[in-house]
This record gives C-alpha cells, structure tokens and sequence, in this order.
C-alpha cells in the first residue's frame, strides 16, 4: 500500500480563515465566470464580497498559517484534515474611541455562515472531571460528566485541482440529559439554562497572541478539540481496511503509517496523553507498543521562544478537569527521565530542567516537553528560530535526541496573497512569465530577466500607484481620512506586543516631526505612516501603545506646518481582510521586532511578494528574505542575535542612549512632558518608564541605526526607477516563501508522504 493512503491531521486551536466567497472562485477558476454572471445582473462581485464576514478564528499568524497551509495542502493533493474549534465568537471586533481600543464581540454567525454543514451524525461524547479506578489489570475513568462535540465541515478547494479537503471545526453541545437526573419541578427550567455551562466551551476564541493565559476554559477548549479529533481520527483508521471494529482484531501497527499528527503549537498538546489513554486504557495495547505509536504519530511546531508564551498548565487544574491525563503525563515524564538519567548519570540538575514537571509555588506541567518528548519531529517555524530552539530554549533536548529537531520555514498562499488581493500584479507578472508560477512560485525568478526592463518597471509602479489610490479612497470612504496618495505608505500592521517594538516605529515618527518642525522649509520625502494591529484586551501596554499612535496622529496630522509631508493613521480592526487590502498598497514593511524574538512572521512575506520593500531586523524569516532578495534589496539594520545576546551579558542601559542621542532624548522628553497628551501630561508615563527603565526588548538600542536605515529608505524612494528595480528583485526571490513549499517539506521530512499536483483545465481557462 503507497503512502496515498495516509493521511494528514493538522490540529490548532486556530484557524484564521477570513472570507471564503472570493478564494473559492479562485481556486475553482470561476472568478471571471461570476464577475460577469453577476455583471449581467446588475451587481458588483467587489461589494457582494464585501457583505461577507470574516472568519475571525485566530489571533494572528499562528491561526492565518493554519489557513495558509490547509490551501496549500490541498493545492499539493494531499490527504489532510484541518480539526479545530468551531468557535461562535471569533477575534474581537475593535473600535477606536477617543484614541482607545474597544472591543466588540464578533458575532460573525448571526446571519449564518453558508459555507459550513453540520454532521450530527459524527457527534462525539468527550469527557471531564471524574476520577480513576484502578482495577487488577484495567484503569476506568469513571464519573465523568459528558460533552457532544457537533462537527462543521467546511470545504478547502486546491487550487484547480478537483480536490476539495475538509476542515472539521468542533462545536460543544450539552447532552439532551445533561444536569436531569435530579430534576424536579423548580430543577428542570435551571438544568436547560445550565446547558450554557457545557456549551461555553466552544463560545469564545481566547484572545492573546504569544502569552499564555491559564485559565479552566481554555484547558477545557484544549482538551475538547483533541479527544473529539482523535476519536474521528481512530474511527477513521478503523474502517479503512488497515484497521478494523473490532477492538480484538485492530492491529494498531501500521496506526503511525496512515495517520500523521501535526501540532500547531502546544495548544493541541493533550493528542498525546489521550491517545496514550485511548490505547493502553481502551484499546488495551502494552504501554511500550502504545507509546511508540503515539511517538511514530505525532509532530510538533514550535511558534515562539517567549517565556510569557510557553504552556505550563497548573496540576491543580488537571487534578480535577482530566485526573487520567495527569497520571499518563506523570507515567511518560518518569520514564523519559530513566533514559535521561542512564545517559546522564548522576546529573540531577538536567533531570530537573527536563522534567515535565516544574516545581515551585504552583506545580505546573510544561506542555512543550511533553510535545517534544511525545513527538518523532520538533520544527521551528524560520532557520534562525530552530537553531536558536536548539541553543537555548531545548538544548537539553537536542543535546539527548538531535535527530528530532527540524526547521520548515513558514509560507503564505499565493493565491489569496496575490492572486485574490492583487490582481493588477498577479496580471501584469502573467503576462510576462505565463500563469503557471501561482502553483510553483519560485518560478518567480523568470522575473529578474525583466529587472531592468522598462516596460514592466513602469508596469509593476504602475500596479503599486493604483493600489496605492484604491486604498486610499477606501480610507477616505470608511474613516473619512484624506491621504497623500503620492507619499511613501510605511505599514506595520501585526498584533501589537512589545516584541514586535511598534514603539520604534513611534519614536521614528516623532523625530520626522521633530525635523519638519526644525526646518518647515527643508524638503522633505512624504510619508503616510499606517500602523494597525489588536492589543490583547488585558494587556496594558499594548492598548498604551494604540493610544500613543492615535495621540501622535492627533497632533503631526493636524500641525498646518506638516502639511501632507507626514501622516499618522491608526488602522482600526485589522484582520485578514484588511491585511488583503492594505499589503498590496504598501510601498515599505515594517518587520523591526528584536532580532530573536519574532519566530517567523508571514506578514513580512505578504508584503515581500505584493511589491513593498523591507525595512527590518535580522530576525524571523527576514533573515531568509534578506538572503533571497540579496541583503542589498531589504533595508536591514539593528542588532544580530549575537549583538543582543552581548548586551544581555553586558547588561543593556536605555539611559546611555537617551542621554547621547538629542534625537532620541526630545522624543522622550515630549511623551514625558505631554506634548502628545497635553490634556493629560502623565498619560505616557508608563511608558517612558518601561522604554526607560525595564525594557526587555531594547528599543533604544536599535533607535539610531533604524533612524539612518528610515533615512536611506526616502532617499532610494525619491528615484521610482531604482526603488522599483529592487522590488522587482524582491518579488522575484520571494518564491520561497509559498506556504506550498512549507507543506512539501512537512509531507518529505516530517509525513514521510508525496505530494502530488494534478493540474486540471479550468472552467476560465479556454479548453483544447
Ligand atoms: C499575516 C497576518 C498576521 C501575521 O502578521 P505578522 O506580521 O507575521 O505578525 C496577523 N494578522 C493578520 C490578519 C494577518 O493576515
């Protein structure tokens, strides 16, 4: 039997979709049939589109790399399966007031969501609470209260490829007995009502991108979304010829061969603690047997090395809610330590710092050395991330198994990031090098025999011009905001996290204003300044930072002796269909986080292949951008990973550089003093005192060498030939980063499966 018949489970908490309507006429080539059908109509597919929600299931790039890779799998004909939460309200909805965020429930299912089908008949009982029985040669969990878990199918179409893969997301249904037994006339009406109890499970999507936030409801979404995929993944292998129904009769060995399941993240980590427990305790296999299924099986990706956002669950938690679980993670956790130890005898120490188990205050169980312990590959998500996973964060590990460690550098799907969002560029690169690149991006680089061409240089900025003025007008429609369609449109847009250092971009736009204000006759390059992103709603800074950017923009887009030479616009509610309108528009990409922070990022990708140049850190996949494009066609600056890992040994004193550099000193002094706060002078003080004082993230380190870089960015910008000669070269090179390139190497090195793509004429394509 060949590998056709394996197939491929990608488990994550996050599925960031966005809309469907338009990705689908793509992928079935049916986008000029509907343009015109409905032409004929009388309506605009673009305001049809419009009308249709997003589907807001994730944080940010974590949850839109789920969505790019579902295409992708699909596109390479691939047997695989997306299972994640159906969840009723997605990602926030934000509204700025009066220079604040807001958030507003998303409640993007009122009006239904046609392109979903419930199957009832696949409903799923997963279970809670109870306790364990340990019987003479049998464990039961026993007295467990019960959850139904509803699957919706929704379908992924590859891209001209007569496949169409489904996603399953879960929804949490209380059984019709749930809360009756002890009903009597006053109990009956409160047990319906407690039906929300069972039902919040699915309600909401946790909110915070890279920190963990260990609450009972999100452990309980965790464990939700894995006992009910692996129950439909188990019922799968089962009638499929290699397994069988009847529990005496399934042979489990050739389970790892025809099932494969990636971890997105810890946040599905359970998988393996439960399907430890589906096959000693039900299955009845050996623990051995069992645990190298499970190992053979299972795949993690790791997304970040920031300690805020590693999984370390409280035991209390798992005592009461999955009191079977803690005794398997206790049972896999001692005897990985016994290997560790006979390889390391009498280094108690790295049994300590390995161990699943953290003692403390609060005992907690740190869900990344479960996956890694529990896996047959540990990825990183960029090459400078999976060396410094190997480093720093798990050394230990490596040192103990190198040969599980990997790097698959993240991707985006060309078709919703060129092809649906920039169909003047997706057209223009068509008519020079044929269509075939949107399934084999790399051929990309056909592109670089036309960087010196003259006709596709004034295409390609041409193409950016009316983007550029699209956008715009957008702007002006929505948010009744005017701006200079002919300046430089420098975007960040991205969650907002200290990490990610919007703070420099601000500090960037003071001292823009600053030099205006100093030589109001001076000529200067335009700049619209865009900077969009969610803060966590319990993150203090971050919602700081929105104010910061609104309250800069309150005074330089105001100041008469500005004029249009520089704009501050804050992009309310960021998402993914924003990202498609605003990615093709940029001219600059703001990716400047602290080189070893950011894992991968895929938004500096969007902006790589839609025609924006870089200005960023050695971090992150920009450290493969920059080795694609030639380090010359990104405007890289700041410290390496090494220049910060110094300064860490050093000690890092934001003083010093405020104290020796007047720029940034004025900077300072304006947000201290309450130059962009004059109703409330003390409003930024919080911040000051954190960029001042405890900055982890070393802001003021990087300010000079990121002002000089801006500098060098105008200058190139005043020359639109040369500017767009080095887009050229970047759009070219960006080849790499299709998210159809990540999924092969996954299915290579990691599935041990093939992909195929079969391509099929389209209905739009003309037939022979
Ligand atoms: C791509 C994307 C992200 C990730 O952006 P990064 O810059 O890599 O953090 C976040 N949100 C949305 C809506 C996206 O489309």
């Amino acid at each position: 039997m060949g590998p056709r018949f394996q197939r491929i489970y990608y488990l994550s908490l996050e599925f960031y979709m966005g809309r469907t309507l338009q990705n689908t006429m793509v992928n079935l080539g049916l986008q000029n049939a509907c343009d015109e059908a409905t032409y004929q109509l009388g309506l605009d597919m673009e305001e049809l589109q419009e009308i249709e929600e997003d589907a807001g299931l994730g944080n940010g790039g974590l949850g839109r790399l789920a969505a790019c890779f579902l295409d992708s799998m699909a596109t390479l004909g691939l047997a695989a399966y997306g299972y994640g939460i159906r969840y009723e309200f997605g990602i926030f909805n934000q509204k700025v007031c009066g220079g604040w965020q807001v958030e507003e429930a998303d409640d993007w299912l009122r009006y239904g969501n046609p392109w979903e089908k419930a199957r009832p008949e696949y409903m799923i009982p997963v279970h809670f609470y109870g306790h364990v029985q340990h019987g003479k040669d049998e464990v039961k969990w026993v007295d467990t209260q019960v959850v139904l878990a509803l699957p919706y199918d929704t379908p992924v179409p590859g891209y001209r490829n007569n496949t169409v893969n489904t996603m399953r997301l879960w929804s949490a249904r209380a059984p019709n007995e749930f809360n009756l037994k002890d009903f009597n006339v006053g109990g009956y009406i409160q047990a319906v009502l407690d039906r929300n109890l069972a039902e919040n499970i699915s309600r909401v999507l946790y909110p915070n991108d890279n920190f963990f936030e260990g609450k009972e409801l999100r452990l309980k979404q965790e464990y939700f979304v894995v006992a009910a995929t692996l129950q439909d993944i188990i019922r799968r292998f089962k009638s499929s010829k290699f397994g069988s129904r009847d529990p005496v009769r399934t042979s489990f060995d050739a389970f790892p061969d025809k099932v494969a399941i990636q971890l997105n993240d810890t946040h599905p980590s359970l998988a393996i603690p439960e399907l430890m427990r589906v096959l000693v305790d039900i299955e009845k296999l050996e623990w051995d047997k069992a645990w190298d299924v499970t190992v053979r099986t299972c795949a993690y990706t790791n997304h970040t090395v920031l300690p805020e956002a590693l999984e370390r669950w409280p035991i209390h938690l798992f005592e009461t809610l999955l009191p079977r679980h803690l005794e398997i993670i206790y049972e896999i956790n001692q005897r990985f330590l016994d290997k560790v130890y006979a390889s390391f005898p009498g280094d108690l120490d790295r049994l300590r710092r390995m161990s699943m188990v953290e003692e403390g205050s609060v005992k907690r169980i740190n869900m990344a050395h479960l996956c890694i312990v529990g896996s047959h590959a540990v990825n990183g998500v960029a090459r400078i991330h999976s060396e410094i996973l190997k480093a720093t964060v798990f050394k230990d590990f490596y040192e103990f198994e190198p040969h599980k460690f990997q790097n698959k550098t993240n991707g985006i799907t060309p078709r919703r990031w060129l092809v649906l969002c920039n169909p003047g560029l997706a057209e223009i690169i068509a008519e020079r090098i044929g269509e075939d690149y949107i399934s084999d991006l790399d051929q990309l680089r056909k592109l670089l025999n036309f960087v010196d061409d003259e006709a596709f240089i004034r295409d390609v900025a041409k193409v950016k011009q009316e983007n550029k003025l699209k956008f715009a007008a957008y702007l002006e429609n929505e948010y009744k905001v005017k701006i200079n369609p002919n300046s430089l449109f420098d975007v960040q847009v991205k969650r907002i996290h200290e990490y990610k250092r919007q703070l420099l971009n601000c500090l960037h736009v003071i001292t823009l204003y600053n030099r205006i204000k100093k030589e109001p006759s001076k000529h200067f390059v335009p700049r619209t300044v865009m900077i969009g992103g969610k803060a966590a709603p319990g993150y203090h800074m971050a919602k700081m930072i929105i104010k910061l950017v609104t309250s800069i923009g309150d005074i330089v887009n105001h100041d008469p002796i500005v004029g249009d030479r520089l704009k501050v616009i804050f992009l309310e509610n960021y998402r993914v269909s924003l990202a498609e309108k605003v990615v093709p528009a940029a001219d600059l990409s703001e990716q400047i986080s602290t080189a070893g922070t950011e894992a991968s990022g895929t938004g500096n990708m969007k902006f790589m292949l839609n025609g924006a140049l870089t200005i960023g850190t050695m971090d992150g996949a920009n450290v493969e951008m920059a080795e694609e494009a030639g380090e010359d066609n990104l405007f890289i600056f700041g410290m390496r990973v090494e220049d910060v890992e110094e300064m860490d040994k050093k000690g890092y004193c934001a003083k010093d550089y405020y104290d020796h550099i007047p720029e940034l000193k004025q900077a300072i002094d304006q947000l201290s003093s309450g130059f962009f706060s004059p109703k409330q002078p003390d409003l930024f003080k919080d911040i000051v005192n954190m960029l001042m004082y405890h900055d982890r993230f070393k802001v003021f380190a990087d300010y000079e060498a990121y002002i000089k870089c801006q500098e060098k960015v105008s200058a190139l910008y005043k020359n639109t030939k040369e500017w767009t000669k080095k887009v050229i070269q970047n759009i070219g090179t960006s080849g790499k980063f299709s998210s159809d390139r990540t999924i092969a190497q996954y299915a290579r090195e990691i599935w041990g499966v093939e992909p195929t793509r079969q391509k099929i004429p389209a209905p739009d394509e003309p037939r022979e």
